[in-house]
């Protein structure tokens, strides 16, 4: 008899495979992103029916196979219904499952990219924060954990401390006012600077405690999603949806 591996994570996404079974992919605590595979789950009598869909977080007991795990056992201890039953707020959560998954490999320490995702749902889900905001707030915290949200403390040309600044996609870092020069396409008010150095500094349970004036949460957003695209290349998949339902 094999032994069985205990993870604690959160299934970033289901796919139908064979005739009756799923394949998950979960970002994990202990192992980072895995996929396996849950046996008749898509049976309607099979124990994983409820526990096989996405955003489910809890523990899973896997069965280490040739190539791929499977799914021996389920303890879902959250399903975020709050995010799932709501079609606009799923759509977010979608896109913060995908950019997890994007980011998360195999065999790494998948702590930090769990951590931030499950705050992050959780806050979407309370709904005291716009969603526009958590999913920026998010997206920072996803550049900063993999090393490409740049310090907004000092201008990357002079070195002089920000208050104000303008950010400079060509060096994607922020530049003083004066290092600036006609580079103003995008402005980050004081209030930006701050709120981009509150995510640089705090760990992900009290990321989803502030809100931002409209005029701000556009500025950090533009220079959010400026280093995003920069990070990943393709944009996501489940932006389109998102864009769809959010567009006026
Ligand atoms: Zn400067």
């Amino acid at each position: 008899m094999r032994d069985t591996v205990t993870v604690n994570g959160i299934i970033l996404s289901s796919m139908p495979v064979g005739e009756a079974d799923r394949r998950l992919s979960l970002v994990t605590k202990e192992l980072g992103k895995i996929s396996c595979f849950a046996r008749g789950a898509r049976k309607p009598t099979s124990r994983f029916v409820g526990d096989a869909r996405p955003f489910n977080f809890g523990t899973f007991e896997l069965l280490p196979g040739r190539d791929a795990y499977a799914l021996s056992n389920a303890n879902v201890t959250e399903r975020f219904e709050a995010v799932t039953e709501d079609l606009v707020k799923s759509a977010y959560g979608s896109c913060f499952l995908e950019l997890t998954g994007r980011i998360s490999h195999e065999n790494t320490d998948g702590g930090p990219a769990l951590a931030l995702l499950y705050y992050a749902l959780k806050a979407l889900g309370r709904g005291a924060v716009d969603p526009r905001l958590v999913k920026t707030v998010f997206e920072a915290a996803t550049l900063r954990l993999e090393g490409y949200l740049p310090s907004f403390t000092h201008c990357a040309k002079c070195r002089k401390e920000l208050s104000s600044a303008f950010f400079y996609p060509a060096l994607m870092s922020p530049l003083c006012p004066d290092c600036a020069g006609e580079n103003t396409l995008y402005p980050l008010s004081k209030s930006a600077v701050y709120a981009l150095n509150f995510i640089a500094g705090t760990e992900s349970a009290r990321l989803f405690s502030f809100t931002l004036k409209e005029e701000v949460l556009k500025e950090v957003k533009d220079v959010i999603d400026i280093l995003l695209s920069n990070m990943l290349g393709k944009p996501l998949k489940s932006a389109e949806l998102l864009d769809v339902l959010t567009s006026v």
